[in-house]
């Protein structure tokens, strides 16, 4: 399809979509451009009935799953407002991120602005002649206070492009025409574009999961596919439900970095890494990390994460559950689906405890300080005489509850118990996040017990006590040389033999 009939489409689309046309009265309607990739950016055009005779439009400053100020409406440029007429309007570019319209009630504007994409990473939008990797958040302005307007979302590909991915939910017989009930859905779906290469797709629980990427490597796809297939049904079996209609992957092209998704994952990767055993395990083990998070983090989560504060940041002192629980699972997936072997998975947590143990840092910064100072240590907590990770630790106490809860129950519980309860009774009822006193009363009702030791492992800098938990599955660790070295012991009682067995299999009892 050449330029001009791109235009076209975007006429017909405002005709058929457009305010007169649009059944959902306050929709907004928005247009992206990717019809000039060499100049590295986008164009957004964006329509709303206005309601007052000022209209606030923000851009976010962040994108949930990277708990960092992002500042994306510096990338803005060539802002413009027009009444239903074509007449320019007056606006204020009132602060970094605010654009205020004089608007007329009951009347359309449209916005017209570019944002330069020309950073290549997984919470930022980029463009070139190859492809377009669009951050919603770092892309679409929303209407102040109105986060929860439905959305129509037209996207004009460049003209040499075969194929559009996203998560969104697609407008049946309309190329690359979508639909989000909520901003908060629109900015949970990253856009690819380009001329990608969907890999063959599986179900799980009835349910299609696509993998579509940019620049794939030479690697055997179908085994890849396979891979991941163990990797989605291991989760299934310890959530036993698919809260989705469908899920993408979506492979981003060579980087670092990975973001979840309700209804995908954005994932730097080629697949190069695939032809090599280390490589494979690091690969897939990353996969699964952002692929768990749809139902740690996304669904199963802290209050505080959502709805969220696209101002200022969504804070929370809970990440080691969401992140650390997280890298923990993704172990277990791998181990579960078979990829990892038990020595693997030993071997990781003692890369976890090294990682952790090597610093100054555990003697100043509790795990619970780490999640809630993360908007300002880094990512990764970069000074490390002052601050931990939770990915180091987190996991690690999450192995320390998990065998703390199966030693407690005889291995009739276990902390995929937990899992199952935070989202049945916050996700599924409730239809909200949990306090952390309301974590804490979940895991001890499936305990059994107090769990006063593992929460002062969250809010302290208490050292752990390693060996007194991994012996509840008959494993030592070399504390004393701290090597952390873990192994398991010569003759394990039937208990002992009993947790290791199911913890790596899946299953209590
Ligand atoms: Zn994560």
């Amino acid at each position: 399809m050449n330029r001009k009939l791109h235009g076209l489409v975007l006429a017909a689309f405002l005709l058929i979509f457009g305010f007169a046309g649009f059944t959902q009265q306050d929709s907004v309607v928005i247009s992206l451009s990717l019809q000039n990739p060499q100049t590295h950016t986008v164009h957004v055009t964006l329509q709303y009935k206005a309601t007052a005779a000022k209209t606030v439009f923000k851009m976010p400053n962040w994108t949930p799953g990277y708990y960092q100020l992002m500042h994306y409406a510096e990338q803005v440029t060539q802002f413009s407002a027009f009444d239903e007429n074509n007449n320019p309007l007056a606006w204020e570019h009132s602060n970094a991120n605010t654009w205020e319209v004089h608007t007329q009630p009951k009347k359309k504007v449209t916005l017209q602005y570019n944002v330069i994409a020309d950073s290549a990473f997984v919470a930022t939008s980029f463009i070139d002649s190859t492809h377009a990797y669009i951050t919603p958040a770092a892309t679409f302005l929303y209407v102040e206070n109105q986060i929860q307007l439905p959305v129509s979302l037209n996207v004009l590909s460049y003209e040499k492009w075969s194929r559009v991915a996203t998560g969104l939910d697609s407008i049946a017989g309309q190329q690359f025409q979508y639909t989000a009930p909520d901003f908060d859905m629109l900015y949970d779906c990253p856009i690819l574009a380009g001329n990608l290469e969907e890999l063959p797709s599986f179900k799980v629980g009835g349910v299609t999961h696509r993998f579509i990427g940019h620049r794939l490597a030479d690697f055997n796809k179908q085994d890849f596919m396979n891979d991941l297939k163990k990797i989605v049904t291991a989760s299934y079996n310890i959530m036993n439900d698919i809260p989705y209609q469908h899920y993408t992957f979506l492979g981003i092209g060579p980087g670092n970095g990975g973001i979840e998704h309700l209804t995908s994952s954005a994932n730097s990767f080629t697949g190069a890494e695939l032809n090599n055993e280390n490589g494979r395990k690091s690969i897939l083990s990353f996969l699964a990390h952002e692929y768990f998070h749809n139902y740690n983090v996304k669904r199963i989560r802290p209050i505080e994460l959502g709805p969220f504060d696209y101002e200022h940041g969504s804070k929370t002192n809970q990440l080691w559950i969401s992140e650390g629980w997280t890298v923990y699972y993704e172990y277990l997936l791998l181990a579960r689906a078979g990829i990892l072997s038990a020595n693997d998975l030993y071997k990781n947590f003692q890369v976890n405890i090294l990682a952790y143990e090597k610093h100054n840092g555990r003697l100043v910064q509790s795990l619970s300080q780490s999640s809630s100072e993360t908007w300002n240590d880094g990512p990764f907590g970069n000074d490390k005489n002052k601050t931990i990770s939770y990915y180091d630790k987190g996991p690690v106490v999450a192995l320390l509850l998990d065998f703390e809860i199966r030693h407690q129950t005889k291995n009739t519980k276990s902390l995929d118990d937990v899992m199952r309860l935070l989202y049945q009774k916050f996700y599924k009822e409730k239809q909200r996040g949990f306090t952390e006193k309301e974590f804490w009363a979940a895991c001890e009702s499936i305990a059994g017990t107090s769990l006063t030791t593992i929460y002062n492992y969250v809010h302290s800098t208490e050292e752990l006590n390693y060996q007194k938990y991994l012996a509840y599955a008959g494993l030592n660790i070399d504390a004393q040389n701290r090597s952390f070295a873990v192994t398991p012991v010569a003759n394990p009682d039937s208990l002992q033999q009993k947790i290791l067995a199911s913890w790596l299999i899946g299953s209590s009892n």
